[in-house]
């Protein structure tokens, strides 16, 4: 397998090179160079496989060769290790729930496959590699998580003193081993720059091997495109073509739908779902991509101004002679924002109707399918739920005007011991922290 940046079609990456480094240096993002059609006999069969061989043989198709099957196999294994299933609402609406994973939300996927490969092409390094991850919540705790116990890596986090939620800072905080958590006296945006800085000190890349955990990196988006198949193995064979709604942010769980309907993936719809951070809806409206600053929302996973997905969204839509990149992604794609107040109803609605708690992502993604089918009204849809609703309780409860179950991985969290390691934010404390870890 290899991989070109979006700003550059030219270059050729290995898959280590991409997973290792994370982005190019030309601040593009990775892409494969080729994605396979899996064979018309895999889909039809799909059914007879589980959800880890469907990983297997899609990762097997995509990677083609850049790790031996015997070692894949091993990989997929350890990160395919919870369920997607599908509950049915009725006979034209379906939630993909992805929150069964440590985190309870679907970035579980992404990291744990990351880690995976991360740690498995570290093996020939003598050096452990330390991964540092500014958060400013969720993506820490599921990289935690993700990477609890990868041998030969060690985890650096960074989170803002007093800016995240108990429940969060407790899945930073509480892992031990590999994964460390600091405690920044400061903003998201000074640990970010405190990560950035630590990357371009000469003296710390000479001792120690750096590398992120990015949000962007294709080793998490990879695993997202397993499920789409999952998900369609899961409703009945034979019936009305198939629509996925999306409850998106930036935009790496649609891209990997994409991807999976390029593998062949018989998908007739996919609806990008918003908040009232609507840029890639407009774009779809309009043609105009026009970026601008995020406005805080109750689905704030999405509180997303400018996409970081959008051009590995276009890559998959090359223009032709016949037909530009717009027209062919509107075919593919239609989008739409709500506003929390739709949300709000929409949980209710869910509620009410189907006796089925939803979270706030996942009624915007419910809010599209239904504007969606009234159209197509015979068309199956699939939503996405991203996040298990306990993740958002004290909204969630209001919202609906009762308390709800909160799974035991979440609960048991509360009895366990925050270990962090205050800090100031200045890039001297992390690179003092950092060095002293060597000796
Ligand atoms: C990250 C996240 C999203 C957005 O996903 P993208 O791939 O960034 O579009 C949606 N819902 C939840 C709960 C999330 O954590």
């Amino acid at each position: 397998m290899l991989l070109y940046s979006t700003k550059n079609p030219t270059l050729r990456v290995t898959l280590k090179e991409a997973v290792m480094k994370g982005l190019p240096d030309d601040n593009g993002l990775f892409m494969p160079s080729w994605i396979p059609e899996l064979p018309a006999g895999f889909i039809k069969d799909l059914r007879s496989y589980s959800f880890q061989e469907i990983s297997l043989t899609i990762a097997d198709a995509l990677f083609q060769h850049a790790i031996p099957y015997k070692d894949l196999e091993a990989i997929i294994l350890h990160a395919v290790n919870f369920p997607a299933p599908v509950v049915r609402l009725d006979e034209y609406r379906y939630v993909l729930e992805l929150f069964h994973g440590p985190s309870l939300a679907f970035k579980d996927f992404g990291a744990r496959f990351m880690a995976q490969l991360m740690g498995y092409f570290n093996q020939e390094e003598k050096k452990p590699l330390t991964i540092l991850v500014a958060t400013s919540g969720d993506t820490g705790g599921a990289v935690a998580a993700g990477f609890f116990r990868t041998p030969g890596i060690e985890v650096v986090i960074l989170y803002p003193s007093k800016k995240v939620s108990l429940l969060q800072e407790k899945q930073l905080t509480t892992w031990g081993h590999n994964i460390a958590a600091l405690e920044i006296d400061g903003t998201f945006d000074d640990c970010q720059s405190m990560v950035k800085q630590a990357f371009l000190d000469a003296e710390l890349t000479h001792h120690l091997r750096l590398s992120s955990a990015n949000s962007i990196n294709i080793a998490r988006l990879i695993p997202q495109s397993f499920y789409y198949f999952e998900a369609f193995k899961q409703l009945p064979a034979e019936g009305e073509p198939i629509v996925f709604s999306i409850p998106s942010g930036n935009f790496g769980n649609l891209s990997a739908g994409l991807m999976a309907k390029k593998m062949g993936l018989p998908v007739q719809q996919f609806l990008a779902a918003t908040n009232t951070n609507d840029i890639v809806p407009k774009y779809l409206h309009t043609g105009i991509f026009s970026p601008r600053p995020s406005i805080p929302t109750l689905s704030n996973a999405m509180d997303v101004g400018n996409p970081s997905n959008f051009p590995r969204m276009l890559d998959l839509f090359p223009e032709t002679r016949e037909c530009s990149t717009w027209n062919m992604i509107t075919q593919a794609i239609s989008g739409k924002g709500f506003s929390d107040q739709e949300t709000e109803n929409a949980m209710r609605e869910i509620y009410s109707q189907y006796h089925y708690i939803m979270d706030p992502h996942g009624a915007v993604g419910y809010l599209a399918m239904q504007r969606y089918q009234q159209k197509q009204p015979n068309h199956r849809g699939i939503i996405l739920e991203t996040a298990h609703p306990a993740k958002f309780l004290s909204d969630v409860e209001r919202i609906l005007g009762f308390s709800i179950p909160v799974p035991e991985r979440l609960a048991s969290l509360e009895n366990r011991t925050k270990q962090s390691t205050p800090l100031k934010a200045e890039f001297r404390e992390l690179k003092s922290y950092l060095m002293d870890r060597i000796q």
